[in-house]
């Protein structure tokens, strides 16, 4: 057997789109660039990576969970520096009329076209990344607010709120999920890069002088994190930014970077943010926002180490990373499984149950199976079609295991369960479906 890997992104958004994993967003009006919507299938899938990050982070002692609002007070993209900086410097070619970013398109020191090659453009205009709008009827300067363009800020003018009511103590972190919005110029590659897309961010609070050792423990951690959910990790590697490339916040920062099938790009970011955002938040406020400790006796503003990936960006590693297509020959006629290899605990669909006819019989025993399966687990009930083109069709979406019901069930009240991954089949009694099924993937009911 021939075991080959995702050979492009195309094959993924097809299977996507065929499975009902992700869907391009408003499709019957010709679609709308960069947004996307998650199916039946990927909305779960995606729940659940979501599920698996917040659990990591927040069944800690020391990291509390956070939900702030999207729409913040303008002042606080002025203290951010959003206003002002968060920019990308935009250039037009006169030669093809295509519009893309300065930065990404240097070729020894010029700018060159990526579309038609020319060097004849524009100068560069700085652009502001931040979507807005107004808040209430009228249309003034004076009711400008901005979707968010990350979750952080939420977190920091939170500070104070969370450790008072929660009586936490320096260090200690807080944990967002949330939507964030960009314009971004050139977004692609799929859920990759969008203007509309989930953040989960961990805001680390510290004393200062102890913030490199967290700042390395939280490397060490976030890069467990990707060995639990199962990704390769030869595909995975810490990349660091040149002191050219730091973020005008950052005292240090590395990227999580993953091999997509259009190359390394960053998965997620890790950061020193130094006490930047709780002096900003603390001058433009006007309000103290220093922490006392009571143990040193003294008062400081702390530092923060982030951590900071993109609940889309994560799902589509996680989809490309778990793709993989089965070759075999029998009688010189070749057979392609494909087959999404996803971690029992990302899987949307832990277990299907299949009838191996529409006999009554088959369907009555099928729907009291799924019935007592569905409080603990997702499980799907399907009967359409040949029960071979039904363990494929698990196989394409990642089911981590079939359960079928057939002619000597109704005599032995015994099912066969198929495994995704070797194929193999054994018999077991209807009874301990439940508890077989639980074994299998709940080993992980730790992590969710
Ligand atoms: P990039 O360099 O790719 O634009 P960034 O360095 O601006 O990303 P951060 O501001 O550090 O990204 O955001 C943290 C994470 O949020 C990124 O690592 C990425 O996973 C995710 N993210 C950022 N921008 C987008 C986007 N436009 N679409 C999808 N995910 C994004």
């Amino acid at each position: 057997m021939e075991v080959l890997p995702l050979k492009d992104l195309q094959t993924q958004v097809s299977l996507a789109k065929r499975r009902g994993y992700v869907f391009q967003s408003s499709e019957v009006y010709g679609g709308l660039t960069s947004c996307w919507d998650y199916g039946p299938l990927g909305s779960q899938f995606k729940l659940n990576v979501k599920l698996a990050w917040w659990k990591a982070m927040t069944r800690r002692n020391d990291v509390v969970g956070l939900d702030a609002a999207i729409l913040m007070h303008p002042k606080v993209w002025e203290a951010s520096g959003h206003v002002e900086g968060f920019t990308d410097p935009l250039v037009d070619c006169k030669n093809c009329k295509n519009r893309f970013r300065e930065d990404q398109a240097m070729v020894n020191g010029k700018v060159v076209c990526p579309k038609c090659g020319s060097t004849d453009v524009t100068e560069a205009r700085n652009f502001n990344l931040m979507f807005k709008t107004h808040m209430g009827p009228l249309e003034s300067e004076g009711s400008v607010v901005y979707l968010r363009p990350e979750t952080a800020q939420g977190i920091f003018v939170n500070f104070e709120n969370v450790a008072t009511s929660m009586r936490k103590k320096v260090p200690f972190g807080i944990a967002q999920i949330g939507k964030s919005f960009r314009n971004e110029i050139t977004p692609g590659n799929f859920v990759f890069r969008t203007r509309e897309f989930e953040q989960m961010e961990m805001q680390f609070f510290v004393k200062p002088g102890t913030d490199e050792e967290w700042f390395d423990k939280w490397k060490q951690i976030r890069w467990d994190f990707y060995g639990t959910l199962g990704l390769n990790s030869e595909k995975l590697r810490y990349s660091e930014h040149g002191p050219n490339e730091l973020a005008h916040y950052a005292k240090a920062a590395f990227d999580v970077e993953y091999e997509f099938p259009f190359g390394w790009q960053e998965l997620e970011g890790v950061h020193n943010r130094s006490d930047f955002d709780l002096s900003q938040h603390q001058k433009f406020s006007g309000k103290k926002l220093e922490y006392f400790d009571d143990a040193a006796k003294e008062k400081y503003l702390p530092y923060v180490i982030e951590t900071a990936v993109g609940c889309d960006r994560l799902a589509l590693a996680l989809l490309c990373d778990a793709y993989r297509e089965e070759v075999t020959e029998k009688d010189g006629k070749k057979d392609t499984r494909v087959v999404l290899g996803l971690h029992p605990r990302l899987a949307p669909i832990k277990a299907a149950i299949l009838p191996l006819s529409k006999k009554p019989d088959l369907q009555e025993v099928s729907h009291k199976l799924v019935d007592s399966l569905r409080d603990d687990f997702e499980v799907e009930y399907d009967e359409a079609q040949s029960i071979g083109k039904r363990y494929r069709r698990q196989d394409e979406i990642g089911t981590p295991l079939c359960v079928t019901v057939d002619f000597d069930t109704l005599e032995d009240k015994q099912v066969t369960i198929r495994q995704r991954d070797s194929m193999e089949q054994e018999r077991i009694s209807i009874d301990q479906v439940k508890s077989y099924v639980a074994d299998k993937i709940l080993v992980l009911r730790k992590m969710f």
